[in-house]
């Protein structure tokens, strides 16, 4: 057979070459897009792993997508599951604001003794802790309680006087004063009105050297307050609005990511379409050489099917350096979506842990305020409940306080209560938890500790504090702290175990101060 003479045996050999060079070719293209497949699955998990821990509800969706991404990169499953973290986030729980109106409410309770005014007030409180309350706003708050306590005034019968007659009311101005310091001290004030704050405090800590009516003081207070909520709703405003710029992020993700597989899919569809047909114009030719009888004829197929091949690569090779550029378009813009993506996770987490801080901060001690306690003795509670082990809480009151604000001012004051703090801090073990109660009480919940081996550690601390004292302008000043203690009982809530340790350092007060009393 003339075909298979040595001519065209190196003809084949040259076209073989060529065809194993485009297979080499086709098998980096493809190892290229393995590589850059797995680029993407590891920004994705990295991207899962930064979000999670912001919020419960999204976790268990991060993990899933996580998980997925892992086995395969399926863009249908993993599209169902984007979209449930989209849905997610925007039905996120909005937190209800908390009016934080219980120490205002004893206060009124001390203040308005009258058993009609007692039962509205309280009715009110119930009105207020319920939790579809209508109730939303301090000012709507300050509006119920005023038509509680300063009821309309009488219209007088007679024409003779167009004069309003003031309704007199019976303040005592130091009380009241000292239940708005100790709701102050249990208020999370944000850093920005802190100065405002300050000289509120400083005139409630003295009111009657203060050139301010006392009305003037209670209308500022207010204004402060409605203040610091409708800066705490912007927070949660801004947050929300985050959330939701990521799960568009993540939506616009998806689908590069969707489209990045169908380059990847289209170009091994094309791929195998080439290799048919090479296949499908070599088993021509040797149909043809085995049947054909003229040389030239022969010749003529040869260089048909040729051109046939060669015209089928090129078209290939422009499709997929085309689908390449895509591919690389997408994968760019894939990589600066997950670097703006994570310095906007990053941020956020700053900003959370800010806002978590200022929440649960107190800003003059630095220890955890009020709110950590209330979230704290929970977890201890729920700890106790399920080992057993003994739970024991200890409530500080600084001695004669009113007097060191009295004498040396409260800016030395507010020393006192950081020194006193921090001496009770530093001499705590890592698993106890104290926190400012409020004013200058402290509170300490110890776990696995019973009461005989607390009453041990806070006698020392007691002798601590008193051997110390304060040092005002080179004067020694002793300072002195009482306690109450007792052990979380059985049948114990919350508020039992608190009041029982209150009752105890009531007693401690009442035998001489400077000592702890176990009740
Ligand atoms: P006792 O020994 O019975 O505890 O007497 P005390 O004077 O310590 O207690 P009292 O409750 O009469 O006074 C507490 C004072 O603490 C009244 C209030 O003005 C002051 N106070 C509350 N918070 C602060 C604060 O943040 N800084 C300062 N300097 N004083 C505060
Ligand atoms: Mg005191
Ligand atoms: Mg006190």
């Amino acid at each position: 057979m003339g075909f298979f003479s040595k001519q065209n045996e190196d003809l084949g050999e040259q076209w073989r070459k060529k065809y194993l060079n485009l297979f080499d070719e086709q098998n980096k293209i493809e190892h290229a897009h393995h590589e850059k497949e797995k680029l993407l699955r590891q920004f994705i998990i990295q991207l899962s792993i930064i979000g999670e821990g912001q919020n419960k509800h999204l976790d268990p969706i991060l993990q899933r997508v996580r998980n997925h991404v892992k086995n395969e990169l399926e863009p249908i499953t993993l599209k169902t599951e984007l979209k449930n973290f989209n849905e997610s986030i925007k039905n996120l729980p909005l937190k209800k604001k908390n009016l934080k109106a219980d120490l205002l409410f004893d206060f009124l309770f001390r203040q308005y003794t009258d058993s009609a005014q007692q039962t509205a007030l309280r009715e009110l409180q119930k009105l207020v802790n319920n939790e579809d309350t209508t109730i939303e706003q301090a000012s709507e708050l300050f509006i119920e309680i005023l038509k509680i306590t300063e009821p309309e005034p009488e219209v007088q019968p007679s024409g003779e006087s167009d004069e309003i007659v003031e309704p007199v009311v019976h303040i005592d101005v130091n009380v009241v004063s000292q239940q708005l310091l100790e709701y102050f001290s249990a208020l999370a004030i944000p850093a920005v009105f802190e100065p405002q704050a300050l000289l509120l405090k400083e005139t409630l800590l003295n009111p009657n050297q203060s050139k301010q009516p006392f009305e003037d003081v209670l209308r500022d207070l207010v204004q402060l307050l409605l203040k610091i909520k409708e800066y705490g709703e912007a927070e949660q405003q801004d947050i929300d609005q985050f959330l939701l710029h990521i799960a568009n992020q993540l939506a616009e993700l998806n689908i590069i990511v969707t489209e990045t597989n169908a380059a990847a899919n289209s170009s091994v569809k094309s791929r195998n379409k080439l290799d048919q047909a090479v296949f499908t114009q070599i088993r021509e030719l040797q149909v043809e050489a085995i049947k054909t009888t003229s040389l030239d004829l022969l010749k003529e197929n040869v260089n048909q099917c040729f051109k046939t091949i060669v015209s089928e690569i090129k078209t290939h090779h422009q499709q997929d350096k085309e689908r390449q550029q895509q591919f690389q378009d997408h994968m760019a813009e894939l990589v600066n979506k997950m670097i703006s993506l994570e310095v906007e996770t990053e941020n956020l987490k700053v900003e959370l842990k800010v806002i978590h801080t200022q929440a649960t901060q107190d800003t003059l001690t630095g220890l955890p305020n009020r709110n950590a306690y209330n979230q704290r003795v929970k977890d201890e509670i729920a700890r106790y409940k399920r080992y057993g082990t003994p739970l024991t809480m200890t409530i500080w009151d600084i001695d004669y306080f009113k007097k060191i604000n009295d004498t040396f001012g409260h800016k030395s004051g507010d020393k006192v209560l950081a020194l006193t703090a921090n001496q009770l801090q530093q001499s705590t073990r890592d698993t106890d938890f104290i926190a400012r109660f409020g004013g200058e009480e402290f509170v300490m919940l110890l776990p696995n500790t019973d009461v005989t081996l607390a009453r041990i550690l806070v006698e020392d601390l007691r002798q601590l504090v008193a051997s110390t004292g304060f040092n005002a302008n080179g004067k020694a000043v002793p300072i002195t702290v009482s306690c109450g203690l007792t052990q979380f009982l059985a049948d114990d809530t919350e508020d039992s175990f608190f009041e029982r340790a209150d009752k105890a350092l009531y007693e401690a007060k009442n035998t001489g101060r400077n000592r702890c009393c176990v009740s």
